[in-house]
């Protein structure tokens, strides 16, 4: 798996049923654009990085604390919940399953043995597709490279890994793209994916920075690393090597924060990237721009839709659009607050706080949903 890296074909799925409130480490308010169903064996977790700061599983379990009988009696506390471990097993019809959109399945206090369990589940059930994204890239990595996790499920299944599973990491800014990535690419996985939602910064996906000298102009995380595969020998006798490269990103999914607080994703960074997988033919899901959108919905007329006045909006003589607190640039009230962010000076433009559904999901006319093309079981 890991050393075959022809182009990934492009795969645009038809629409799918989107059924399920929940959501954690995507920040979602009401639905998972890429997921049909969730699946929760766990419950709860603690903050790792300030992709967490606006967790929306904290807030949703949290509502619920001390109330008696609830599924959330206890909030946000780490809770395993054994009674759903063989769930999928009920699900006769294949579905793309987000695993723990509530908690975090590499987190410390989820015991190997607990894990090992949700992983026979999936091993199980390969009719599914299942989605496991973390934060605990670390935990992940060697907790999957061990030979007895592996020889465990040898039982339930004879591949390794899953092909069904696909493991994700969250990257929220280039800090957290240099350390999880690497991991990522380190662990066995039929397919690797990074969402990068919320998107709080620029990243570049060209590869990691190497101290004292930058950047190499060389990249593999969307490309795989280039080496020589193992020596073979042709029906002559003689040995040879080919080319291969070594694992890569098979997907990307980019969006913006939504809900209290959200923070502006600038709409250059979600570019960078779509552009880079476009590049390295690479599938790429942009699920929102989140609270802060790009463009005012127009009506046929180019009239603003969403009622300007109640909204306390202006228009100024050159036609830029102002919200109270938006970020139009250059001369937006929230200028300066959007540059000290890391907003860049160079490409100036107008994020308005539309909310989610009005700032929707189209990002240079069109909407971004691509998938992998899942690998053959083999
Ligand atoms: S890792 Fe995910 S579930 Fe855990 S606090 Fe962070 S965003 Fe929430």
């Amino acid at each position: 798996m890991d050393t075959d890296h022809s182009p990934t074909p492009l795969h645009d799925l038809p629409p799918h049923p989107r059924n399920h409130p929940e959501g954690c480490h995507v920040s979602l308010t009401t639905k998972i654009e890429w997921s049909d169903t969730t699946w929760n064996p766990v419950t709860g977790c603690t903050k790792v990085s300030p992709g967490c700061d606006h967790c929306y599983a904290e807030t949703f379990a949290e509502r619920w604390r001390g109330v008696e009988g609830h599924h959330f009696e206890t909030g946000f506390d780490m809770t395993l919940r054994p009674e759903r471990l063989r769930e999928p097993e009920n699900w006769k019809k294949p579905r793309r399953i987000f695993v723990n959109s509530m908690s975090d399945l590499f987190h410390d206090d989820i015991p190997d043995s607990f894990i090992a369990e949700v992983f026979a589940t999936m091993a199980r059930t390969p009719r599914h597709t299942y989605q496991v994204l973390t934060k605990r890239h670390g935990r992940m990595r060697s907790l999957l490279s061990q030979p007895s996790f592996r020889d465990n499920l040898a039982a339930v299944s004879p591949h390794w890994p899953l092909p069904h599973v696909w493991l994700g990491v969250s990257v929220e800014d280039q800090k957290w793209a240099d350390i999880r990535i690497p991991a990522l690419l380190d662990t066995p996985a039929a397919i690797r994916f990074i969402s990068a939602e919320p998107l709080l910064g620029p990243v570049d996906l060209a590869g990691p920075i190497v101290p004292g000298r930058g950047r190499p102009k060389l990249t593999y995380w969307l490309d795989g690393r280039p080496h020589w595969g193992p020596e073979q020998t042709d029906d002559r006798g003689r040995v040879f090597q080919k080319h291969a490269r070594g694992p890569r990103i098979d997907w990307v999914i980019v969006g913006g924060e939504s809900g209290p607080g959200a923070r502006p994703m600038h709409p250059q960074w979600a570019r960078t990237i779509r552009d880079q997988c476009r590049q390295s033919g690479v599938p790429f899901l942009f699920k929102q721009w989140g609270t802060w959108g790009v463009d005012w919905p127009l009506d046929n007329k180019g009239r603003i839709v969403a009622g300007p006045r109640r909204l306390g909006i202006t228009v100024a003589d050159d036609g830029t659009v102002y919200q109270p607190g938006d970020l139009s640039y250059p001369n937006g009230p929230r200028y300066g607050e959007a540059v000290r962010a890391g907003h860049d000076r160079a490409h100036l433009t107008g994020m308005y706080r539309l909310g989610k559904k009005t700032a929707g999901r189209v990002l240079d006319g069109r909407t971004w949903d691509q998938y992998p093309q899942p690998p053959h079981n083999a």
